[in-house]
């Protein structure tokens, strides 16, 4: 890449940056941003780049979409921030009252804070509180499956996939979860149930990310599996959290992956596009059963949690305006579409012998490989192609923008099969 036309600002900032999953002494250059459009990034030498990856999967209606930005910008004018600790803000209050009405089940009382880790936190809290508001002791476990990821944090690394999550760098600091194979099969099914059966009265709940497993590797798992971890968690009684922060707001092709499967869990995790993918906003919805729980007249069963931004009112604000968007455009319906460009399109490498799978679910599409040895290498051959597509494990994969144009999505589609013919060719 040329550095002539990297701004002064990147290489004063990158002594001082802290940058996410790198070694900095021997990490390539970030690609500088000066403006985004649509389901693109605009470089600050002028190149134009297709984004691939929506920015982590958060912005869903491509950037820059005139409807957030102009509630944004009427809800900064009149009340950017106010604490929840006694006093209320509209568009919080509004905002829960539509998420549980848009959510399944009686998903009914959401908890806001401000990213993806924090409410599998929350979510992780509350479900320990839950079997102590209950009188039940030792309920402090959990379990979890292998290629999950959850977040950072430390309660949330404890219930990633060992590997991804470098459980060996941090025993001894991290609590010591059940990480269990996903069941998908007969045999794998009847080990969760004897597993659950055995273990229940140590566990406080049972955490998957519904259908799609994503940054641990982008594992698929169908809807029959969803259900039967439904039914066996119910079965042995112990609580299940799936974590929606990826899969929610259409990602998967209906609204929530939970809707695919028909089944409700007792909590659900919400953030990455919640607030369109241009604010940090998340949410832990429990039950009915988990809040009335902590309903009591007395003072000890209360969740004393509470973030300083919790229910920020231009995150929320933003939130209202991308759940129009769902209502006012047709975004399952591009998700359908995108979903069978990827079906026709990325099946052509189906054969190339690097290439150890490719699946579609949504707008997700996946080629793993049997091994991604030089990172850099593809990166640059993508952004030579105009796209930025970032390979993460053994995966190439795409989660464009639901509002991507059919050309851009083909300039994706096109760029990856060509690096990955490329690729196996080196
Ligand atoms: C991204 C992600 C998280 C963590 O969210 P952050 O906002 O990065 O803390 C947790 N769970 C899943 C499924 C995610 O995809």
């Amino acid at each position: 890449m040329n550095d002539t036309h990297d701004p002064d600002w990147l290489h004063q900032g990158l002594d001082h940056i802290w940058l996410p999953y790198a070694q900095m002494k021997t990490a390539g250059l970030p690609l500088p941003v000066v403006e985004t459009r649509g389901a693109r990034l605009i470089l600050a030498d002028g190149r134009e780049l297709i984004d691939g990856c929506a920015s982590w999967w958060t912005a869903c209606h491509g950037y820059n979409h005139p409807h957030i930005i102009d509630a944004i910008q009427r809800q900064a004018a009149r009340m950017p921030h106010v604490m929840s600790g006694g006093l209320a803000n509209e568009p919080a209050y509004t905002l829960a009252h539509r998420l549980a009405a848009l959510l399944p089940g009686d998903l009914n009382r959401v908890f806001f804070a401000e990213s993806g880790s924090v409410s599998v936190e929350i979510a992780m809290k509350m479900a320990l509180q839950y079997w102590i508001n209950k009188g039940e002791q030792g309920r402090s476990k959990f379990a979890s499956f292998q290629h999950g990821y959850h977040g950072d944090t430390l309660g949330a690394m404890s219930v990633c996939d060992p590997e991804e999550g470098m459980h060996h760098m941090f025993k001894g600091a991290l609590q010591e979860q059940h990480i269990l194979e996903i069941p998908g099969d007969e045999e794998s099914r009847k080990n969760l149930d004897d597993f659950l059966a055995h273990h229940k009265n140590q566990l406080a709940a049972v955490m998957v990310e519904p259908l799609v497993q994503a940054a641990g590797g982008f594992k698929f798992h169908d809807e029959d599996t969803l259900r039967f971890i439904r039914e066996a968690t119910q079965r042995h009684d112990v609580l299940l959290i799936f974590d929606e922060i990826m899969t929610g707001f259409g990602r998967t092709g209906t609204l929530f992956a939970c809707q695919a499967a028909d089944v409700v869990p007792d909590i659900i995790t919400l953030s990455k596009a919640l607030a369109g993918g241009v604010l940090p906003l998340s949410a832990t919805i429990p039950s009915d059963r988990v809040t009335d729980a902590f309903l009591s007249d007395s003072d000890e069963a209360a969740f004393m949690h509470g973030p300083t931004f919790m229910g920020n009112p231009l995150a929320c604000a933003a939130a209202h305006a991308s759940l129009d968007l769902f209502e006012t455009e047709p975004r399952l319906e591009q998700v359908a579409a995108i979903e069978s460009h990827l079906n026709k399109t990325l099946s052509k490498v189906r054969d190339i012998n690097s290439v150890v799978d490719v699946r579609v679910r949504g707008a997700i599409g996946v080629i793993q490989l049997s091994e991604i040895d030089d990172l850099d290498w593809l990166k640059t051959q993508f952004v030579d192609r105009g796209v930025f597509i970032r390979p993460l494990g053994d995966v190439i994969y795409l989660t464009p923008a639901f509002t991507i144009g059919e050309d851009e999505l083909s300039q994706l589609t096109d760029a990856v099969i060509d690096v990955t013919r490329e690729w196996s060719r080196r």
